[in-house]
C-alpha cells in the first residue's frame, strides 16, 4: 500500500516537502467489511483549509496522519453482503492505494453509461454545487448577465454552461488565455477576461457587459467584488460559493463603500455549502446534468494526473491553476 500524509502545515501554497508517502502492508478486511483498490483520487480546493489548524469547516489534517478525500475506486475483495467484488464505489476514504470500509460513507457508482470518475467532478460534489448554487441562489432569467470568477474549473465549467442553457449572457474571469479559448471555443460563454494579464478588469468588464451585471457567481473572493458591485444592475444577485484566493492566507481589500452601493442597489449576496442541498436536491441536479450531458448540452472535462506519488501535485495545481475542469489523480 502506498499512503499520503502530511508532513508539515505549509504556510502558504502547499509544497511537495509538506507531504509524505509512505508505504505499509495491504490491510485484511475483517466480515462485514471490503477491500478497495482506489482508482481515481478527487482533488478539492477545501483540502487546502484542513492543511491549517481550524480554519475549515471538517477537522484539520493531523500532522504525519492520512489525508482523507473524496475517492472512486473497485472492490477488490469482500466479506459484505452489501457488495460484491467488481463493484464500482465513491466515497469519503483515505488518500492511499487500498482502503477497507464497512459500507459507511460510500456508495455504489450505478450510472454505467459514464466513466466512473465523473462522480467526483460532472456528476458528483462539483456538480451539486454548481447547479444548485446558480439555480438555489442565484435565480437566472433569460436575457441577464452572468459573470463568473475561478470559471475554467470544476464548478466554473458547469455555472457557466448551465446559465447559457437558461439563456443568460455569460462572462468568465480566468488565469490564462489557453483556459479563456476553451471557455469560448468548447463551452459557448459569451467573453472571458484572463485576470493576469488584462491591465483594467473592470473596464474589460465594462466593455462586455453592456447591460450591466446581474448574476456573480464568486469561487475566488477576492476583490474583484468591489468592482462587480460598481457595475451591478438593480437586485443583482451574488452568489459566494467559494474563497480559493484566501486558502493560503491572503485577504482581499473590500472597499465599505460597496455596502452602500449594495443597499442603493437591492442587491443581494448569499454564501451556501454543498450541504444545504442534500437529499433531493442534489439527486435533482445529478440527474439532470446527466441528461445534459446525454443531449450534448453540457460537456465536461478532467485534468489527470497520474500515480500515487503524484498526489501532492495534484492538490497544489489546484492553487497554482494547473486544471482546467475537474483535477483528479489517476491511480
Ligand atoms: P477549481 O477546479 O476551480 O480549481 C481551482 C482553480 O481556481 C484554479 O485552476 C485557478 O484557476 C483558480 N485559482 C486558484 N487560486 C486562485 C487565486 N488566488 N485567484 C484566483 N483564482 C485562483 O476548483 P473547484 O471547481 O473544485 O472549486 C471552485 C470553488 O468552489 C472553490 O472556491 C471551492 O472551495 C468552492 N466550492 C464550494 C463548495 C460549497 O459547498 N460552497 C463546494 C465545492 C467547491 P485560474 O487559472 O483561473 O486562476
Amino acid at each position: 500500500n502506498k499512503i499520503i500524509t502530511l508532513a508539515r502545515r505549509p504556510e502558504q501554497i502547499p509544497d511537495e516537502k509538506d507531504f509524505t508517502i509512505t508505504s505499509g502492508p495491504i490491510p485484511e478486511i475483517k466480515q462485514g467489511q471490503i477491500l478497495i483498490k482506489t482508482l481515481f483520487l478527487s482533488a478539492d480546493p477545501y483540502m487546502r483549509e484542513r492543511m491549517d489548524l481550524s480554519k475549515s469547516y471538517m477537522p484539520e489534517f493531523k500532522l504525519n496522519e492520512m489525508i482523507t478525500g473524496t475517492l472512486v475506486g473497485v472492490v477488490i475483495e469482500s466479506k459484505s453482503k452489501q457488495f460484491s467484488i467488481g463493484d464500482t464505489v465513491y466515497g469519503f476514504l483515505g488518500w492511499q492505494i487500498y482502503n477497507v470500509s464497512d459500507g459507511t460513507n460510500i456508495s455504489k457508482v450505478t450510472n454505467k453509461s459514464i466513466p466512473p470518475q465523473t462522480a467526483l467532478g460532472v456528476l458528483g460534489s462539483p456538480g451539486i454545487t454548481a447547479y444548485n448554487g446558480l439555480l438555489e441562489i442565484g435565480k437566472p432569467k433569460k436575457g441577464e448577465t452572468i459573470v463568473i470568477s475561478g470559471a475554467a474549473g470544476a464548478v466554473g465549467t458547469l455555472v457557466g454552461q448551465i446559465a447559457k442553457i437558461y439563456g443568460c449572457k455569460v462572462i468568465g474571469i480566468v488565469g490564462s488565455d489557453e483556459k479563456c479559448k476553451y471557455l469560448i471555443d468548447e463551452l459557448g460563454f459569451d467573453a472571458c477576461i484572463n485576470y493576469k494579464t488584462s491591465l483594467n478588469i473592470k473596464e474589460a468588464l465594462e466593455k462586455i457587459c453592456t447591460n450591466g451585471i446581474d448574476l456573480y457567481y464568486d469561487n475566488v473572493g477576492n476583490g474583484l467584488l468591489n468592482d462587480i458591485i460598481e457595475l451591478s444592475n438593480k437586485k443583482a444577485r451574488i452568489i459566494l460559493c467559494g474563497q480559493i484566493s484566501q486558502y493560503n492566507g491572503s485577504s482581499p481589500t473590500i472597499n465599505p463603500k460597496i455596502l452602500g452601493l449594495m443597499t442603493k442597489k437591492s442587491i443581494t449576496m448569499q454564501g451556501f455549502m454543498i450541504h444545504d442541498f442534500i437529499g433531493e436536491k442534489s439527486e435533482r441536479a445529478i440527474q439532470q446534468i446527466s441528461l445534459w450531458i446525454q443531449q450534448g448540452q453540457i460537456q465536461y472535462r478532467e485534468n489527470v494526473i497520474e500515480g500515487i506519488e503524484n498526489a501532492p501535485k495534484a492538490l497544489i495545481g489546484l492553487f497554482t491553476g494547473q486544471n482546467i475542469g475537474k483535477q483528479l489523480l489517476k491511480i
